[in-house]
């Protein structure tokens, strides 16, 4: 392996301390609710570890769980009392929903200055504008990522393999908004591997285990694998065969790993950042 491996683990430790050292200077504990509909285990598993980051960083944390029965109404109402409850500066809404319950209905409920997923339509045309706003926790990850490795985003040609609402999209407003020159790829483009091999930054994020090869890896770029994708074995892949493309690129984050780490990270930087703004408060280092 001749590429700088990406420490998400050390680099999202980092940006927790930041997060509480923040808290630390605030007069008040920012709060962060939680809202997990149904026994899906995995969205068990990731508000338990969303809940013990947030108490970590010092945060006040609620936690509603609901059952699977829960009608759209219910839900909603719910959202409403956490909109106007002052002391909740961030609310997190675990998706996937149970299929009766429309994902967007909840997500549009949700007050945008409190929406630490980034995913309200106010916070993602504010994003796609390049307006301040809150941006959703795992392109946001890989951002602090980049700058964290000081890699240069300014001018370069930036691929991101995917357009999903909840990566590839924002992902690109992020780096266009960073003024890289930006190309999106999906299912239905042509020449795949071509597009990728051209990109000086890569962003994998299709879902497809070790879908991209390390001959679709340009000399020396830098490779986020934001793919998580669990093998019958249990063990977890990227969307990157890591160990072709860590032969040829300059920098790769690993799976595990690598932007995993950041997304919660983010999530507490984003519930910080909706407090001190809904707050009034300036923080002198920001
Ligand atoms: P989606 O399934 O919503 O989107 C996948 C995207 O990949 C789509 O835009 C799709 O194109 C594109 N795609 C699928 N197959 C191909 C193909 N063969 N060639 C080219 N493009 C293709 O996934 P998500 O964006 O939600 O997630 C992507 C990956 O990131 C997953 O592995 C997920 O687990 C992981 N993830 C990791 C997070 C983390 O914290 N590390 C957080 C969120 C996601 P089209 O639009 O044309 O269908």
């Amino acid at each position: 392996m001749s590429a700088h491996l990406i420490d998400g683990k050390t680099i999202a430790a980092q940006l927790r301390a930041e997060v509480a050292a923040r808290v630390a200077r605030l007069a008040f504990r920012p709060g962060l609710a939680v809202v997990l509909v149904g026994e899906d285990p995995a969205s068990a598993i990731y508000v338990r570890s969303k809940n013990r980051a947030a108490e970590a960083a010092g945060l006040a944390t609620e936690t509603v769980r609901l059952p699977s029965s829960t009608s759209e109404a219910e839900l909603l109402s719910l959202i409403a009392r956490l909109n106007a409850d002052n002391a909740v500066d961030g609310i997190l809404v675990q998706l996937p929903l149970p299929p009766h319950i429309s994902a967007g209905a909840v997500i549009e409920t949700v007050d945008p200055a409190k929406d630490v997923d980034g995913f309200h339509p106010v916070n993602v045309g504010r994003l796609a504008n390049g307006l301040p706003t809150l941006a959703p926790c795992t392109p946001l990850g890989v951002m602090r990522l980049l700058a964290a490795s000081a890699i240069t985003v300014a001018g370069a040609r930036a691929l991101v393999l995917g357009r999903s609402a909840i990566v590839g999209r924002p992902m690109a407003a992020l780096l266009l908004a960073a003024n890289a020159t930006v190309t999106v790829a999906h299912s239905r483009t042509r020449g795949l591997a071509e597009e990728c091999r051209r990109a000086e930054i890569l962003v994998a994020a299709v879902g497809r285990p070790e879908m991209v090869r390390g001959d679709w890896i340009g000399p020396d770029a830098t490779v986020i694998d934001v793919g998580v994708n669990r093998m019958p074995d249990g063990s977890l892949r990227g969307d990157v065969a890591f160990d072709e493309a860590a032969r040829v690129a300059g920098a790769i984050t690993p799976v595990p790993g690598g932007v995993g780490p950041m997304t919660i990270a983010c999530l507490l930087d984003n519930t910080v950042t909706a407090a001190e703004r809904r707050r009034s408060f300036v923080s002198g280092s920001r």
